[in-house]
């Protein structure tokens, strides 16, 4: 067991019980300055303008913060989740749905991932005229849609569709704010203090009435966004947190928002390790999901939901999610089976069928499809077979870049 958060330390402080990581028994600055939060481990000095795989400086940076609604029923409900969209990432997958935010991997002419490793010269050497040509492709694209309908958590019961995500119309537009430019080199987005960052929260809550706050890939930021809660928790936030990641983290970091958030969203992508490798140059991805999965439950304990926006919502516990890719159902299978085989109906799955070839992998022979009507229906059926019970599929047609937000910087400001 490691560590005890001081809440009202800024910097935040950790103090270090036995067996615990060397790299959180410090102050938020040291953490900083030799970077080892996320499983890359990368010792980047992000004080002074390094930056590793995730891209991130030392402050946080937002690419929006706004009510959405095509989360999973029980997290959007009614009212709409408050999002909060960090920019940058640690995994970087080739085919990321939001690569203008996450810096994520391209493919390289060899077919394999290629992405810049830290670069310990500093911010100025980084993304070049390429980046910021992806930052704005999706620019323009106003068309917003949600899932709703059916707020109810779905089951998967024999071969029934049970429809938790439905297709809803089209809604237009979010405010036109261009994003803010930043210099070059940084991550697009607008860059908050921690507390600015609990002002969000807070407004998320007490203005917009969101029913949570839903922190959308914050690892490479988790001592910055734990001390932020725990403002924000001081002043007054009640509404349930959730923790919303690609689930390549690190026991030790995760360790940081215990008590702090209230729900784990983590994707289980990969089974295997070739897989992991090829796509997000991670080939430990399946094992250290594995044991972040473990401490997400360990932490929150079995899912449960309460009542509230005249729907049922979660209250606690872990919802894992797997998004199909296209010629990978036996592989999807594996993780369905570990998953309900380790943990039965103590979490809840959510099995999507939302990928969307993005530009730089149209060309791959997998990754440059969607995912077929019948795979989808291979993988429900199977998790129907096993047993599945609590779960959610997606229908409809999800398979599109206008689901993707803009990434205008909205509710930042
Ligand atoms: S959070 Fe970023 S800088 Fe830190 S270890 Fe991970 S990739 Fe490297």
């Amino acid at each position: 067991m490691i560590g005890r958060r001081c809440r009202k330390a800024a910097p935040l402080l950790w103090a270090c019980a036995e067996g615990g990581d060397a790299a959180l028994d410090t102050s938020m600055d040291t953490m900083m300055k030799h970077c080892m939060l996320c499983p890359r481990e990368c010792g980047a000095d992000r004080t002074a303008g390094a930056f590793g795989v995730c891209r991130a400086p030392d402050r946080v940076i937002l690419a929006r913060a706004a009510q959405h609604f095509w989360e999973e029923p029980c997290i959007s409900g009614q009212a709409g989740s408050g999002a909060v969209f960090f920019s940058g990432c640690s995994l970087g997958c080739v085919f990321c749905q939001n690569a203008e935010i996450s810096g994520s991997y391209r493919l390289s002419a060899s077919g394999l991932p290629e992405r810049e490793a830290v670069r310990p010269e500093g911010r100025q050497a980084q993304a070049g005229s390429e980046g910021r040509q992806e930052q704005v492709s999706f620019q323009g694209n106003q068309e917003q849609a949600a899932f709703q309908g059916n707020q109810e958590q779905a089951s998967f019961q024999g071969n029934q569709e049970q429809a938790s995500f439905q297709g809803r119309q089209a809604q237009a537009g979010f405010a036109k704010k261009p994003a803010q430019a930043l210099p070059e080199g940084k991550l697009p987005g607008i860059e908050v203090s921690e507390e600015e960052l609990a002002g969000i929260f807070l407004r998320l809550q007490n203005r917009e009435g969101a029913n949570n706050i839903n922190l959308v890939t914050a690892t490479h930021y988790i001592p910055q966004t734990a001390h932020a809660l725990s403002i924000a928790r001081e002043k007054g936030l009640r509404i349930p947190v959730i923790y919303n990641s690609g689930g390549y983290e690190k026991e030790s970091s995760l360790r940081m928002l215990e008590g702090l958030v209230d729900v784990y969203l983590p994707d289980f992508k990969y089974m295997s390790s070739e897989t992991a490798a090829a796509y997000s140059h991670a080939p430990d991805y399946p094992e250290t999901a594995k044991l972040a999965i473990a401490e997400m439950i360990r932490q929150t304990g079995a899912v449960s939901f309460c009542s509230g926006d005249g729907t049922q919502l979660i209250r606690k516990g872990v919802i894992v999610r797997h998004l199909l890719l296209p010629g990978h159902v036996n592989e999807a299978k594996e993780i369905i089976s570990w998953l309900h085989s380790t943990y039965g109906n103590a979490i809840c799955l959510s099995i999507m069928n939302q990928y969307t070839p993005m530009p730089r992998v149209r060309e791959h022979p997998l990754l440059g499809r969607k995912t077929t009507r019948r795979e989808y229906e291979r993988l429900l059926d199977y998790a129907v077979g096993i047993g599945v019970e609590h779960g959610y599929m997606q229908e409809g047609g999800t398979a599109k870049a206008s689901f993707i937000p803009s990434w205008n910087g909205e509710g930042v400001r």
